[in-house]
């Protein structure tokens, strides 16, 4: 398993997953699997958030007790197909920023071209939970961590659905500081940069647009 890379292989995950890949699987399931998904890559990418002993009265005495100790976060969703994450995180952590970085890919050369890009003015002092569906090329990941790193932002970690190796192999090679959580890695990509076996256009799927 490369370093930079932690595969979430929890049995719901595993399954959701599996059925969010089948071919048959209609936009609303899939659109509310990815949430769910979502929520549970995030329950593992939020796993070091650190706590602090807060007073806290119970009803029969008052104890130290953990809570979140205040780390400010913030969840980048890469246009469109981050959105579909987007949605679970923030069930997590309904307090933290968002912010957005479109980018599209140039057919044929397979480069991300950004077009798009609106984020917390605050972010030296964020985390960034990065969101991507799929790791393909990496050529997408690179272009959104650069831009976050441009802007300072204090770490970033990218939370995706589905990796392929040439994509963690070129985020690892650019930024080997940004760990990467996904649900699978996959075995490769087609000539045109999908991932197989993959699950197809994630914005497509989650959208409906094909
Ligand atoms: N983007 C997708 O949506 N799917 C892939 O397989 C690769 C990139």
């Amino acid at each position: 398993m490369p370093a930079n890379l932690t595969i979430v292989d929890h049995p719901l995950v595993q399954h959701k997953l599996s059925l969010m890949r089948a071919r048959e699987t209609p936009t609303g399931m899939f659109r509310q699997l990815m949430r769910e998904v979502g929520l549970l890559l995030g329950y593992e990418a939020t796993r070091d958030l650190p706590l602090a002993e807060t007073e806290i009265e119970t009803p029969l005495e008052s104890a130290m007790l953990p809570v979140l100790a205040g780390k400010k976060l913030c969840l980048v969703s890469i246009l469109r197909a981050g959105n579909g994450l987007l949605d679970g995180l923030l069930e997590l952590v309904p307090s933290a920023r968002v912010g957005h970085i479109g980018l599209y890919r140039d057919h044929a050369t397979l480069a991300a071209v950004e077009y798009y890009a609106k984020l917390p003015e605050d972010l030296p002092e964020r985390d960034v939970i990065l969101l991507d569906p799929m790791l393909a090329t990496g050529n997408s990941a690179v272009a959104a961590v650069e831009r976050l790193i441009e802007l300072r932002a204090r770490s970033i970690k990218l939370v995706c659905l589905v990796a392929a190796p040439e994509g963690v192999a070129q985020l690892g090679r650019a930024f080997p500081q940004v760990p990467i959580l996904a649900a699978a890695l996959d075995r490769e990509l087609n000539d045109q940069g999908y991932i197989l076996p993959g699950l197809g256009d994630a914005g497509d799927r989650l959208f409906g647009t094909k």
